[in-house]
């Protein structure tokens, strides 16, 4: 395909022409720069807001209104069962069953509660595989884990590096690493898609590797739901979580969500932390002695669901199936493959991609990182109207979204790029 790209305005605007996803952008609010919509590249960030939920909140607000307590059984969603209304769409964007997904608590809360229940470490068996590098609040919540059950870890976390001057990390040595560690490994984490470098890892190698060990495997989904499509419950992936405000769109703070495999969520001697939202629901309300784990993933929910703080996940999953993650997959393959064939043709200023050139080890993000100039190139973009994200010490993120960033977006970006000194 990248020999049939071109670096022209026109250009672009024909792929916007045929893109059949072209119209989902007018769901969204776009932040303005001098009247005119930012072309907007932190979608990995922060989403953008659909254009439907202050009209959905109100809804729930008029419930609230309306009905007091009797809202949880009489608004237009019962808030009892509120929960219910994510898990086919959740389960179809990370390829699970119904039961093995469920909204709830948010990503670091749900990584902690989830490695409760799969990182049970005794004296033989104790090490956790990881990538190096890794998004510091999992890096805190594993560390913590590993004292938890009095362990240190500098012995028990074994982070996988990328070789020698390079950024991104080799399967191969992971999959090493995880036979080395053997019948010591109890769980492997890793981020699905790493958030500063953009590298896609093939969850379901990693997994089977895991299980051949003896280990769980379980991975943070923040930057690969509703980027990559999955299929967790096909992998035998034993558990996973994510966050909703970055691709989900979803809104600051909003609700995460988990996935356990069946095998484990479905068995109610397997270990979990619990609260009252995880009974049986048939029971829930009967306010007796002795937690009796309902069905799948649910039963790691702790508390009442927080309404308002699900109502942008409502609007935002709607979209999400209505354009299927499969179109949405092909065109962020087109597009990042059109941004980086554009970003490829700058050779005035000193930077490289460092986000894998292939697009299975990808999803729709590009880290520039800059030997030197770099904020003062973040800054030209800025006052330029783009809204891209910089990473200490030297990278620029962007996540060209397909829901809602165009081609023309993409080249807007080289533009500014070609257009410095
Ligand atoms: C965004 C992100 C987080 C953020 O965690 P919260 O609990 O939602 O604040 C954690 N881990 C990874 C890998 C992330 O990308």
């Amino acid at each position: 395909m990248s020999s049939s790209y071109q670096n022209t305005l026109e250009f672009a605007r024909d792929l916007d022409k045929t893109d059949t996803l072209y119209s989902f952008r007018e769901r969204f609010l776009f932040p303005q720069h001098e009247d005119n919509d930012v072309r907007y590249f932190c979608g990995n960030s922060l989403g953008l807001q659909p254009r439907s939920v202050s009209y959905l909140m109100q809804k729930e607000l008029d419930d609230w209104g309306k009905y007091g307590v009797e809202g949880h059984f009489r608004a237009r969603n019962p808030w009892f069962s509120y929960h219910h209304l994510f898990s086919e769409r959740l389960a179809k964007l990370v390829g699970a069953h119904k039961d093995e997904v469920v909204a709830t608590n948010t990503l670091t809360v749900n990584l902690q509660l989830l490695m409760t229940s799969f990182y049970r470490p005794n004296r033989d068996r104790y090490k956790i595989i990881m990538e190096a590098g890794a998004f510091p609040s999992d890096q805190y919540a594993v560390e913590t884990q590993v004292r938890m059950h009095g362990f240190e870890p500098d012995d028990a976390i074994i982070e996988i590096s990328p070789r020698n001057n390079a950024y991104i990390i080799e399967e191969d040595d992971i999959i090493a690493a995880i036979e080395q560690a053997g019948e010591s490994l109890a769980l492997v984490m890793i981020g699905g898609v790493n958030y500063y470098t953009g590298q896609y890892f093939d969850l379901e190698r990693i997994t089977e590797a895991a299980h051949k060990a003896g280990a769980y495997a379980g991975y943070d989904l923040a930057h690969a739901v509703g980027n990559i499509p999955l299929h967790l419950h096909d992998w035998t992936v034993d558990f996973a979580c994510w966050c909703s405000y970055k691709y989900l769109n979803s809104g600051p703070g909003a609700v995460g969500g988990i996935y356990v495999h069946e095998h484990h969520g479905n068995d109610p001697k397997f270990f979990r932390l619990a609260g009252w939202w995880g009974n049986e629901e048939k029971t829930r309300f009967k306010m007796e002695k002795g937690f009796v784990p309902q069905k799948g993933a649910a039963s790691w929910q702790m508390s009442n669901a927080p309404v308002f703080n699900m109502v942008a996940h409502n609007a935002s999953l709607d979209l999400f199936d209505k354009a299927g993650m499969q179109a949405l997959r092909e065109k962020s393959e087109q597009l990042t493959g059109y941004m980086e064939y554009l970003l490829k043709l700058i050779n005035h200023l000193p930077f490289e991609i460092i986000t894998p050139a292939e697009p299975s080890r990808r999803g729709c993000q590009l880290s520039l990182l800059f030997k030197e100039r770099g904020k003062e190139v973040f800054e030209k973009l800025s006052q330029s109207g783009i809204i891209a994200d910089w990473r200490e010490p030297d990278v620029i993120r962007i996540a060209p979204v397909p829901l809602y960033n165009t081609f023309e977006d993409a080249y807007r970006f080289y533009e500014v790029l070609a257009n410095m000194e």
